[in-house]
C-alpha cells in the first residue's frame, strides 16, 4: 500500500472528511483491520484565504509547493490537494514535486462519465465556478458544464467561506442550494458536481433531483485506488 499525502486545512472541516473517506474506502476494499497509510500537512487557512482574496496566487502556489515538498520528503508516494479552488495553482505544485498529484477535476470527470452523464452543473467557490482552471479541465474530458446565474454564484460562494469552512451547517442555506441545483437541472444539467470539498457537509444525494458528485469523496476514493494499484 502506498502512502497517501494530504495537503489539507483548506478548510480543515473537509480535510477531516477526507481522512474518514479514505479509511472507509480502504476498509471497504481490504476489510478486517486494514486502514490507510496517510501523511497530512494541514495549513492555516486564514493565510491562504487572504492570498486568494488579494489575488496573490503566485505566493499561494509557492506556499503550497513548499508544503507539498515537505510531504514528499516525509515519504508520501502520491499527493492529494484537498480543495478544488487551490487546484488553480496545481502547476506550481506539480513543478515542485516528483510524486503524482491526483487532480480532483480529473477524478470527478471520470466518475461523471462512468455514470454515463455528459452535462453537469458545477457548484464551488467563485474561482472554481467562474475561472478556466477548473471548468476547462472538465470540458477537456468531454463534459458540458453549466454554472448558476450570477446572483446565485454569490450565494454559493458566501455560504462556502462564511459558513461551511467555519463549521456552520444551516438549513436556510441548504434550501438555497436545493433551489440553485433545481434551477441547474431545469437548465439541462443531468448531474451536479459539488466542486468544493465542504459542500458535501450541507448537501446529500436526497437534497437533489439529479445525481450529486461529491468531489471530496470521489477524490479520496481515487487516492485509495491509486494507493492499492499494482
Ligand atoms: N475547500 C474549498 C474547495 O474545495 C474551498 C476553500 C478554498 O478556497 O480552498 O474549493
Amino acid at each position: 500500500m502506498r502512502v497517501i499525502g494530504l495537503l489539507g486545512g483548506m478548510s480543515w472541516e473537509s480535510t477531516a472528511e477526507y481522512y474518514r473517506f479514505i479509511n472507509q474506502e480502504v476498509r471497504r476494499r481490504l476489510g478486517h483491520q486494514h486502514s490507510a497509510k496517510i501523511l497530512m500537512y494541514s495549513l492555516d487557512f486564514e493565510l491562504v484565504e487572504q492570498m486568494q482574496a488579494a489575488g496573490e496566487w503566485d505566493r499561494a502556489g509557492q506556499l503550497l509547493a513548499t508544503e507539498a515538498r515537505r510531504l514528499e520528503n516525509a515519504g508520501a508516494d502520491l499527493l492529494l490537494l484537498c480543495t478544488n479552488t487551490m487546484h488553480k495553482v496545481a502547476p506550481a505544485i506539480e513543478a515542485a514535486i516528483g510524486i503524482p498529484l491526483l487532480h480532483i477535476a480529473d477524478a470527478t470527470a471520470e466518475r461523471v462519465k462512468a455514470r454515463g452523464l455528459e452535462r453537469v452543473g458545477l457548484l464551488g467557490t467563485r474561482f472554481t465556478m467562474e475561472e478556466d482552471f477548473y471548468r476547462a479541465r472538465l470540458t477537456e474530458h468531454g463534459l458540458a458544464v453549466s454554472i448558476p446565474e450570477s446572483q446565485d454564484r454569490v450565494i454559493v460562494d458566501r455560504v462556502i467561506y462564511e459558513e461551511l469552512c467555519q463549521g456552520s451547517i444551516l438549513s436556510e442555506s441548504r434550501q438555497e442550494y436545493r433551489r440553485i441545483i433545481t434551477a441547474l437541472a431545469a437548465g439541462g444539467a443531468q448531474g451536479v458536481i459539488l466542486g468544493c470539498t465542504e459542500i458535501g457537509l450541507l448537501i446529500k444525494p436526497e437534497d437533489s433531483p439529479i445525481p450529486v458528485f461529491d468531489t471530496a469523496r470521489i477524490h479520496a476514493e481515487k487516492a485509495v485506488e491509486s494507493a492499492l494499484a499494482d
